[in-house]
């Protein structure tokens, strides 16, 4: 039933997605845009969804894979079906989990600290070789 606020507010959400990565053909993207301005509410998810995407991208470069291989699968099938809205919302419970972003930022600080560990435990341990080549020399006293 067109015309209704609350189908024209379902249906910009569930395009929100990929009016926030820009995946959007022309008159999706309109109606999106077009809906935007007068929902305070999608606005705010809209932003959300914009700082997931750019943190997940910063993190993991092969969501890109993901986008790809969802929207083949999207292309795959009618819109609007239940499915469709399956694969996003499966897709969108994954990005909407903080626990996911706090590991993938935990797994990144965890690399960045091992690596400063290893480089600063690596180095002096060279310089300390006199100490090994003093003890060698030791037992070499006369009886
Ligand atoms: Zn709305």
């Amino acid at each position: 039933m067109p015309g209704r606020p609350e189908s024209a507010h379902d249906e910009a959400e569930a395009l929100l997605p990929w009016y926030a990565t820009g995946q959007l053909d022309t008159a999706d993207r309109a109606l999106v845009e077009r809906h935007l301005e007068s929902c305070a509410e999608c606005q705010r998810q809209l932003h959300a969804e914009r700082v997931l995407i750019d943190e997940f991208q910063t993190l993991s470069p092969e969501i890109d894979t993901s986008w790809a291989r969802l929207r083949s699968r999207i292309g795959s099938t009618q819109r609007r079906e239940p499915q469709w809205r399956q694969a996003v919302g499966e897709f969108w419970q994954l990005l909407n989990r903080p626990a996911v972003a706090a590991l993938a930022a935990a797994q990144l600080a965890f690399v960045v600290l091992a690596a400063t560990v290893a480089l600063s435990l690596s180095r002096p341990s060279a310089d300390h070789s006199p100490a090994s080549a003093c003890s060698a020399r030791a037992p070499a006293r006369p009886t």
